[in-house]
């Protein structure tokens, strides 16, 4: 039995988060980027803060549901 999301052509690309909370403030952060950039896993997307005005990079996520990176931590 295999569900897959057939529809997905891009490989690992991920779209970040328009807005995201300040953990300084608690204020709302706003995407630098144009919100329909897609990352790589790895990339860093940049916020700023719209209260204190600090800048925020977060690391996309290498993805969200399964792992397919090429590290695999010894299971077995
Ligand atoms: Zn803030």
């Amino acid at each position: 039995m295999e569900a897959r999301w057939s529809a997905r052509t891009t490989v690992g690309r991920v779209r970040a988060p328009k807005t995201i909370v300040c953990v300084d403030c608690g204020g709302t952060c706003h995407l630098l980027a144009h919100p329909e950039t897609e990352f790589d896993p790895g990339d860093p997307v940049a916020y700023r803060c719209a209260d204190c005005v600090d800048r925020w990079d977060l690391v996309m996520a290498d993805d969200e549901d399964g792992g397919q990176g090429d590290e695999v931590p010894g299971a077995l």
